[in-house]
């Protein structure tokens, strides 16, 4: 797979995310630490926060989800990865 294919793949997946509706997740969301919880869950025992939001997957959290991904592997922005990496690295 060359630089130009792998670049393309990666910002490509941004227009799948886009696609389908809504949903509940089986989970919730810590409004003071932003840590996702189990849907059962009734407080958040690392901050003590019992205000829970139930989450919901949207097109705007997986794009979110999936550039906080790539920004965590150093692959967002990634004009930088692609000039100073080797193929087998990005594809790792
Ligand atoms: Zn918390």
């Amino acid at each position: 797979m060359t630089f130009r294919k792998l670049h393309l793949e990666l910002q490509s997946v941004e227009s799948l995310l886009r696609q389908g509706g809504g949903f509940a997740m089986n989970s919730r969301l810590c409004t003071d630490c932003g840590r996702r919880l189990p849907a059962t869950a009734k407080k958040c025992h690392p901050c003590y926060c019992s205000t829970l939001q139930d989450e919901y997957c949207t097109s705007q959290t997986r794009i979110a989800e999936y550039f906080a991904v790539l920004s965590k592997c150093e692959l967002w922005p990634s004009l930088g990865p692609f000039q100073k990496s080797t193929v087998l690295e990005l594809v790792e």
